[in-house]
């Protein structure tokens, strides 16, 4: 079946602050307040999809989980039988609201609870790249763990972040704020298998 996808910005709020964000609320710019009832996205939506037969809908933002009642509005899509993807920057995803996903969706959602040593390097063997677009400083656990698991990082030079990376070496340094330069970075080591294995072994030795 041919896949007719909707892209739903359920909220333009959003209490991150990415540097590549392009929400127009983030320019300081006099932009309404004003939300709709989840009544009103419901009605919406069913007319929407009913008009152009979709049968994905990705629920966007800003950031989605902001609305309290997320849940609603997917468990009434999922009656509407169309897929539903939710594009989240995760901040706001506390272990009540993962429990609830879980529930609404057990096929295509795993909660892993606490995971031990042993259990994290499983997932990271599944890795080739970590992207962290952390601008307040990227020499955290996740970093350090999965480079000495041999998976490269590309993340932005920001505070002491070099004293655990050789930019160029063992993973890729981006000057803060360079987007164009971070996505060339990544699609380098994206299409370069050999190039990852070769720095992935040096990442390992450095950490
Ligand atoms: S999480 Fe998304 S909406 Fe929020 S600031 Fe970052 S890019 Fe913008």
């Amino acid at each position: 079946m041919k896949q007719q996808s909707l892209i739903f910005e359920i909220t333009q709020k959003c209490a991150g602050n990415c540097v590549y964000c392009y929400n127009v609320w983030k320019n300081n710019v006099p932009y309404p307040e004003r939300k709709l009832s989840t009544r009103k996205i419901r009605r919406l939506l069913q007319k929407v999809i009913k008009e152009v037969n979709a049968n994905l809908v990705t629920l966007t933002g800003g950031e989605p989980l902001i609305r309290k009642n997320l849940e609603k509005i997917v468990k009434f899509l999922k009656n509407l039988h169309v897929g539903v993807n939710i594009i989240t920057n995760a901040t706001l995803l506390n272990e009540k609201r993962i429990k609830k996903l879980v529930s609404q969706f057990p096929n295509q959602v795993e909660y892993k609870e606490f995971l031990s040593y042993t259990h994290m390097s499983q997932i990271y063997e599944k890795i080739d790249i970590l992207v962290s677009t952390n601008i307040y400083g990227n020499r955290t656990l996740p970093v350090i763990e999965t480079m000495s698991a041999k998976i490269l990082v590309v993340v932005f030079d920001v505070l002491d972040t070099k004293r655990s990376i050789i930019n160029k070496k063992t993973s890729f340094l981006i000057p803060p704020f360079h987007i164009k330069k971070f996505i060339q970075k990544l699609k380098l080591l994206i299409e370069n298998p050999k190039l990852r294995e070769k720095m992935g072994e040096e990442a390992k030795n450095l950490s």
